[in-house]
């Protein structure tokens, strides 16, 4: 038998990081076993449909690298993959669950339904549509129709006895029809199938032998059961999965910006650290494997080392991962990602990139952060001369005075030309040495003196080199001022 997972998006905005990660456990699933992966749209509501979210869909697997095998926009031997686009599909299969006494007709209208709701509930009960509905003659039905008043198809859902199944995360699971199941809609007003309905229909007519979904789905299963049931339909295998949180107690939201794959896009993590990481927020591989490209993960993947607790998505954990990928970036790959960022705060024409990208690379966690690591060698930032103090290199304002009185002249005798690091490294040290100073004793204030800060990419060499000739004389001419004004 051919293993076919789907991936069922509804398009209702951007993609949410749980969905990636459906998505990249049935991808994964289907590729083990040599099986297919089927992407299928679910836009039968129409109401929470979003324009664009479709493609947000296409783009966000096809960057993640989980090409399906069968979609929308690629076709395959079950099409059309859009719900909308297969509306006469579903209609027959309700009319059959009619004829054979699991589905009926109501002409409820919303106010009908909302007022019998509000008295169940003032006495204290919990609706369910109440089959009203249920006990109309074929006569009945042909009048109601005939006069326009609109109708929906709803499951002749049993009130007794219990469903049980298996699920390959939670096992074995047994729910009451009493609780569980409620004659649902399955067809609405517009003709429309609920999603209730048409992901039995797809699923069965699209060959789909393993679900995978969240499991918030795990108690509507009875449901959907009853109705491959009624239909004469194998049940697929069920592969339930548990929330992606942020904690115990909290969801990724959205405010947050921690919910989105794009909010992470932006952020500048790179979607192959994430697919990483989210792999294994409630899988693990066995060992103490942690880095894994997508290949390694259709090896690695087991369906049974899925986890039934819910996922902690630990933003942390994911920047550690990231500053990994990052620093096993060939280089120029890194200078590629990073430009955009370094475009922010500087330019090309008056930078080097290219170093200023090798000094970056082993300290870039995320890229968002690179503009602010940047920003002092495109602008002096604000300073206290207290940090020309600093005790390991016996350095204070007075020190500093002396130290950059002392590389001056020198710099300036550099030829603009002549401004690479080799040769600021040479004179720097001659004259250090020549004045019998210790090099942190000189380098120190020299560093703070032209970039304004404490921590920086690379030391006051590759500082002064990547300003320039110009640039560092004049910092170092206003750091002198503040060192002597603090003396
Ligand atoms: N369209 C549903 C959702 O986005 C899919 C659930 C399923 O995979 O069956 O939640």
């Amino acid at each position: 038998m051919e293993v076919r997972t789907r991936f069922a998006p509804s398009p209702t905005g951007f993609m949410h990081l749980g969905g990636v990660r459906t998505a990249l456990y049935a991808y994964l699933y289907a590729k083990q076993n040599h099986g297919k992966f089927i992407l299928r749209i679910e836009d039968t509501d129409q109401e929470r449909y979003v324009e664009g979210a479709t493609e947000v869909i296409y783009d966000t697997l096809r960057r993640c690298g989980m090409n399906w095998d069968e979609g929308p926009d690629i076709g395959g031997p079950c099409g059309p993959y859009i719900q909308s686009e297969r509306k006469a599909t579903y209609m027959p299969y309700a009319e059959q669950l009619v004829k054979s006494g699991h589905a009926y007709y109501c002409f409820c209208s919303k106010e009908e339904i909302d007022q019998r709701r509000a008295k169940v509930e003032a006495a204290g009960g919990t609706w369910k549509y109440d089959k009203h509905c249920l006990h109309l003659s074929p006569e009945e039905i042909e009048e109601k129709k005939a006069a326009g008043i609109p109708w929906t198809i709803r499951m002749n859902a049993p009130t007794e006895g219990e469903t049980s199944y298996h699920d390959m995360v939670f096992g074995d699971m047994t729910f009451q029809n009493a609780e569980a199941m409620d004659d649902m809609v399955l067809i609405k007003q517009d003709g429309m199938p609920t999603y209730n309905f048409a992901n039995v229909i797809d699923d069965h007519l699209m060959g789909i032998t393993h679900v995978m979904r969240g499991m918030e789905y795990l108690s509507s299963t009875p449901r959907y059961n009853y109705l491959y049931n009624a239909l004469g339909w194998e049940i697929p295998a069920y592969i339930h999965l548990p929330t992606v949180m942020r904690d115990a107690t909290h969801k990724l939201s959205k405010r947050d910006g921690d919910a989105y794959y794009s909010d992470f896009m932006d952020k500048g993590y790179l979607t192959e650290a994430l697919i990483n990481y989210l792999a294994l927020v409630g899988w693990n591989p066995g060992d103490d494997r942690e880095f894994f490209t997508m290949d390694e993960l259709v090896e690695a993947f087991d369906v049974k080392r899925l986890s039934k607790s819910p996922g902690i998505f630990d933003v942390n954990k994911l920047t550690w991962f990231n500053a990994e990928y990052i620093r096993r970036l060939p280089k120029e790959k890194y200078l590629e990602l990073a430009r955009p960022w370094f475009d922010q705060v500087l330019s090309e024409d008056s930078t080097d990139y290219a170093r200023l990208a090798e000094l970056m690379q082993e300290r870039t966690e995320v890229f968002n952060q690179v503009p602010g690591m940047i920003r002092f060698l495109a602008e002096l930032p604000e300073y206290d001369a207290e940090l020309f103090t600093h005790k390991k290199m016996k350095t204070n304002p007075a020190v500093a005075c002396e130290a950059l009185q002392l590389v001056t002249p020198v710099l300036e005798g550099i030829d603009e030309a002549q401004w690479t690091e080799p040769v600021l490294h040479d004179r720097l040290m001659a004259c250090i040495q020549e004045a019998g100073r210790k090099n942190g004793a000189v380098l120190w204030p020299l560093r703070i003196a032209i970039s304004g800060q404490a921590s920086t990419p690379g030391g006051a060499i590759e500082i002064a080199y990547l300003l320039g000739k110009e640039e560092t004389l004049r910092r170092i001419a206003l750091g002198l001022e503040k060192a002597r004004a603090a003396c």
